[in-house]
C-alpha cells in the first residue's frame, strides 16, 4: 500500500534540522512567534466557545442570537434543527442549474428527481406528503377507544368504523327512494344560502348555474381524453339505468336504453354549453344580480318554471316559509336566459330521465366517501372519483349486467387522473369523517399534535406581515392617495384564525357535542350514516336563512393543511395542520419561516386585494372603496400578469392534449388540433389564475420586506452548514420549495358552492403531476402550474436577482417585470 499524496507532501516538508546554534535575534523572533501564536490560540477558543453559544442561542432566543450575530466571522449554525433543515434543503435542489436560469429547477430539481409519482397519486408534492402523514395521524386517533371520549369525539370514531366496516348490504331500492325523498339534488340550478355579498352581516338565498356531472364543460364539449371519460360516463349512466330496471323488475332493452342515455348526455352536454366557464365568471360585481322572487318569476320563465313551489320545496325541510317579496340573489343570469332554449328543446321524458340518472349518478358520487379533498383530486369537483362506491353498488347488486363491467373503472382516477392504483380505503374513511366533522376530528388532531405556543408565534408574524403590506402601499405610483388610505384600512381591519377554534379544546364547553346533537351513527350501517350526514349538512346550511352571520364561526377545520382567506368576512385562517414544517417552526431558521408561512401569509392577505377581493371592503361588503384613477390602473397592472403568465406554456398538459387527442382523431383537422391546444396553454394562466398570481407575487413581497425587517432589528442567522447560501437566498430557496394551490373545490364540495367562489388556498412544494392531471388541472384550478408560480412571482421581483445577482436579461431576470401590489 503506497503512501497518500499528503503523507508524501509532510514527509518532504518536513526539513530536518541539522546542528545550529541560536543567534539573540533569532532568540528573539522566536519568543515573538510564540507570543502571537498563544494570542492566535486564544482566538480561535473564544471564537468556538462563542459560535457554539450563537449555534444554541438562535434556536432558544431570536434577540439573544441576533446581537451575537453581528459578528462578522460568519458563523455557521450546527444544532439538530439547523443541520435537519439544511438536509431538507440541500436533498431539494439540483445545484448543477443556475438558480438565474431556472429557479425552480434550482430549488426543486432534486425533489423532483428522488420522488417517483406514486401510483394512487395524481400529483406528487411535499404538500402530498404532509398530507399522508396528517391522514396516519387520524387514522391513529381515529382507531383509539378511550372511556373520557365526550359524544362529538365518540360519534366521530362510530362514524369512522362504520366507514371502515365494509360488512353492511344495503338495498338500492330503498335507498334511492328515501335520497329523491330527503335530499335535494342540484341537477338543473343550484341553490343555497350563503352571506349576502352586500350586506355581510345577514344570509340571503343565491341561485346559480348547477355544477355538472363530469369536472368541467370541457369533457362534454372536447375530445381527447376528455371523449374517453365521456364514453365511460354514458356507459356509466346505461348501467345504472340497467339496474334499477332490474331491481324493478322492468324489461330490459339495451338498444332502447342506450339510445335514452345517449338524449341524456345531450341533455346534460347542452346544460354544460349553457354554463358559464370559470374564466367568464371571475368578477363578481357582475355576477351578483339581486331580485324578488316575483322578478325571478317574470325575468326567467323557463318552460313555465315555478320559483316560488321551487325554492319553498327546498327550504320547507327547515320550515321556512318564503314569499314572493323574498330576496334572491341570481348568480348566473346568462345561464338562465340560454336555459330558456334549452329547456323546449328537449322532451318532458328525457328532461325526466335526466334528472332520474343524473340525480342517481350524482348520489352515488355524495354517498362515496371519496367526496372530499384528496390529492388525486382535491380540484375535482364531481365525476366519479368513486369507483369504490361504484364497486360496492356493483357488488351489492350481485345482478349487475355484464356488459356494464369495467364501465365504472373508467370513470376511475385511473382514466380521469392517470393514476395506476387506488388509495387505501382506511384514507378514504379518515378524509370522509374529517370533512364531515371537521371540529370532532380537529379536537383529535390537535390535541395529538399541535404546539400551542405556535398561535403566538404565528399571530406575531401576521402582524409583522400586515404592517409590510401597508408598507408596500407607500411605494405603488399606480395608486391615489385616498384609495391607499382605505386598502390600509381593510388590511389592518383583516381577522384571523390561527391553529384552531378554543372551544373544541374545552371540556366544560357543549357547543361541540351540541354541533353533533343531531347525529346519531350506528357502526354497521356507514350507507345510512351517509345519508344522516347528507340530511344534517343540507339543513345545516339551509336554515342560516333566517340567523345573522356568525363572524366567529370557522369556516374550515383544524385537521387541514391549507390556509384561507374569505372576502365576505375580511378573514384569514391558518389551520393547525399548515402550521409545520417545513411551513412554519419556531425551532427552524426566521428565513425559512418568513419564505414558508410567511409567503402563505402575504398571499392570504393579497387575496383581499386581487381581482375578485378588491370588490369587498373591510368589513366583507361588496362595495366599491376605490377612485377610478386607482380602478383604472390597477387592471393595468393585473393585465400585464395576464400576459406574463399567458406565455406560459405547460408541456405537460399541452404533451398529453396533443397526444391524447391524436390518437382519437382520425376525422379532425390539424387545424382545430392547433386551436385546441391553443386555447388549452391559454388556459394555463390568463384571467382565470390572476386572482392567484397576484396573490403569490404580493406574498413574496411582503413576507421578504417583513423578514429583512426582522433581520435589522435581530441580525443575520448563521448560514445553514453545507449551504453556501446566506439569509436572504435562504428566504427564497424556502420560498421555491413552497408554492400555492387552492382548495376551492374541496370547498365547492364539502360545503356549498358560495364559499368556494371565494376562498383561497394552500401551499404545495416541489411537486409533480401526472399529464392526465396536468390537463385536467388546467381546466379546474384556478392556480398557475407550480413550477410557472416561481417563475412568474420571482421573475417580478427585483429583490430576488439582487439576493443571486441574476445578470438582466437572464430568464429569472427579464426586463419586463409586472407588480400589483
Ligand atoms: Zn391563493
Amino acid at each position: 500500500m503506497g503512501k497518500s499524496e499528503s503523507q508524501m507532501d509532510i514527509m518532504e516538508k518536513s526539513n530536518k534540522p541539522g546542528k545550529h546554534r541560536w543567534t539573540a535575534t533569532e532568540i528573539g523572533l522566536f519568543v515573538l512567534l510564540m507570543l502571537v501564536s498563544c494570542a492566535l490560540a486564544g482566538l480561535v477558543v473564544l471564537y468556538t466557545s462563542a459560535a457554539k453559544e450563537r449555534s444554541n442561542a438562535s434556536s432558544v432566543s431570536r434577540s439573544t442570537a441576533g446581537q451575537l450575530l453581528q459578528s462578522s466571522l460568519n458563523p455557521v449554525c450546527t444544532t439538530a434543527d439547523c443541520v435537519t433543515a439544511a438536509a431538507r434543503l440541500l436533498q431539494n435542489m439540483d445545484t448543477s442549474v443556475k438558480p438565474c436560469d431556472n429557479f425552480y429547477q434550482y430549488a426543486c430539481g432534486g425533489w423532483l428527481e428522488r420522488h417517483v409519482i406514486p401510483e394512487t397519486s395524481s400529483r406528487h408534492s411535499v404538500f402530498d406528503i404532509l398530507r399522508d402523514k396528517l391522514e396516519i395521524v387520524l387514522k391513529g386517533v381515529l382507531e383509539t377507544e378511550s372511556e373520557q371520549d365526550r359524544d362529538a369525539i365518540r360519534k366521530a370514531k362510530v362514524l369512522y368504523s362504520s366507514c371502515m366496516n365494509e360488512r353492511e348490504a344495503w338495498n338500492l331500492e330503498d335507498t334511492l327512494a328515501t335520497l329523491t325523498a330527503r335530499f335535494h339534488k342540484k341537477v338543473l340550478l343550484d341553490m343555497y344560502v350563503w352571506t349576502d355579498d352586500r350586506d355581510s352581516r345577514r344570509h340571503i338565498i343565491y341561485i346559480d348555474q348547477p355544477s355538472l356531472g363530469m369536472p368541467s364543460r370541457d369533457y362534454y364539449l372536447n375530445d381527447g381524453n376528455y371523449k374517453k371519460v365521456r364514453e365511460a360516463y354514458l356507459q356509466f349512466m346505461v348501467s345504472i339505468a340497467k339496474i334499477t330496471r332490474e331491481d324493478r323488475n322492468l324489461t330490459q332493452d339495451d338498444e332502447r336504453l342506450w339510445e335514452e342515455m345517449t338524449q341524456v348526455l345531450e341533455l346534460e352536454t347542452d346544460i354544460a354549453n349553457a354554463t358559464s366557464p370559470a374564466e367568464e365568471r371571475q368578477d363578481v360585481t357582475v355576477l351578483y344580480n339581486k331580485m324578488t322572487i316575483g322578478e325571478l318569476q317574470n325575468t326567467f320563465n323557463f318552460n313555465g318554471f315555478n320559483w316560488t313551489r321551487y325554492i319553498q320545496g327546498v327550504l320547507s325541510c327547515v320550515s321556512i316559509d318564503v314569499l314572493l317579496e323574498e330576496e334572491v340573489v341570481v348568480y348566473s343570469s346568462p345561464y338562465l336566459e340560454k336555459m330558456n332554449d334549452v329547456l323546449p328543446k328537449h322532451s318532458v321524458r328525457s328532461a325526466y330521465r335526466h334528472d332520474g340518472a343524473s340525480k342517481m349518478h350524482r348520489t352515488l358520487q355524495q354517498l362515496t366517501p371519496a367526496n372530499v379533498p384528496s390529492q388525486n383530486y382535491a380540484e375535482l369537483p364531481h365525476v366519479a372519483a368513486h369507483c369504490r362506491q361504484g364497486q360496492q353498488l356493483e357488488s351489492g347488486v350481485s345482478k349487475m349486467p355484464e356488459p356494464a363491467t369495467g364501465s365504472i373503472n373508467d370513470l376511475c382516477p385511473q382514466t380521469l387522473y392517470g393514476t395506476t392504483a387506488e388509495d387505501a380505503w382506511w384514507r378514504e374513511c379518515v378524509r370522509y369523517v374529517q370533512s364531515s366533522m371537521e371540529n370532532a376530528v380537529g379536537a383529535l388532531y390537535v390535541r395529538e399534535t399541535f404546539a400551542g405556543e405556535s398561535k403566538q408565534m404565528v399571530s406575531d408574524l401576521i402582524r409583522k406581515i400586515q404592517k409590510a403590506y401597508v408598507e408596500t402601499l407607500e411605494e405603488l405610483r399606480w395608486m391615489d392617495g385616498p384609495s391607499k388610505e382605505k386598502a390600509r384600512e381593510k388590511a389592518m381591519a383583516i381577522k384571523e384564525h390561527i391553529g384552531y377554534p378554543d372551544h373544541i379544546l374545552q371540556e366544560r364547553n357543549q357547543k361541540l357535542d351540541q354541533e353533533y346533537a343531531h347525529l346519531n351513527f350506528s357502526e354497521e350501517h356507514y350507507f345510512e350514516n351517509i345519508l344522516e350526514n347528507l340530511r344534517c349538512e343540507a339543513h345545516k346550511s339551509l336554515k342560516k336563512l333566517r340567523e345573522p352571520v356568525d363572524p366567529d364561526m370557522w369556516i374550515i377545520g383544524a385537521a387541514v393543511v391549507n390556509a384561507f382567506y374569505s372576502p365576505n368576512r375580511n378573514q384569514i385562517v391558518f389551520p393547525a395542520g399548515i402550521l409545520q414544517p417545513p411551513f412554519f417552526s419556531k425551532h427552524q431558521h426566521q428565513a425559512l419561516n418568513f419564505g414558508g408561512i410567511g409567503m402563505v401569509i402575504g398571499h392570504e392577505i393579497t387575496h383581499g386585494f386581487d381581482d375578485n377581493g378588491r370588490n369587498f371592503d373591510k368589513d366583507g361588503n361588496m362595495l366599491n372603496w376605490w377612485s377610478n384613477y386607482s380602478a383604472e390602473h390597477f387592471k393595468e397592472q393585473s393585465q400585464c400578469m395576464v400576459q406574463q403568465y399567458g406565455n406560459f406554456n405547460w408541456k405537460l398538459a399541452g404533451g398529453q392534449n396533443v397526444s391524447g387527442a391524436l390518437s382519437h382523431i382520425t376525422g379532425v383537422s390539424v387545424l382545430s388540433l392547433f386551436f385546441r391546444v391553443w386555447s388549452l396553454w391559454l388556459q394555463v394562466s390568463g384571467i382565470s389564475t390572476l386572482g392567484e398570481n397576484i396573490a403569490d407575487n404580493g406574498g413574496v413581497r411582503q413576507a421578504y420586506k417583513a423578514y429583512l425587517k426582522w433581520v435589522e432589528t435581530e441580525g443575520e442567522e448563521p448560514r445553514l452548514p453545507g449551504l453556501d447560501m446566506d439569509h436572504k437566498q435562504l428566504f427564497f430557496l424556502n420560498f421555491a420549495q413552497v408554492s400555492e394551490r387552492n382548495a376551492k373545490f374541496n370547498l365547492w364540495q364539502i360545503k356549498n358552492k358560495a364559499i368556494s367562489n371565494r376562498l383561497t388556498c394552500i401551499q404545495v412544494w416541489c411537486g409533480a403531476y401526472r399529464p392526465e392531471y396536468a390537463s385536467q388541472s388546467i381546466k379546474t384550478d384556478s392556480h398557475s402550474p407550480l413550477e410557472y408560480r416561481v417563475f412568474g412571482s420571482l421573475q417580478n421581483f427585483e429583490a430576488f436577482s439582487e439576493a443571486f445577482q441574476c445578470p438582466k436579461g437572464s430568464a429569472m431576470n427579464p426586463e419586463l417585470k409586472c407588480r400589483v401590489w
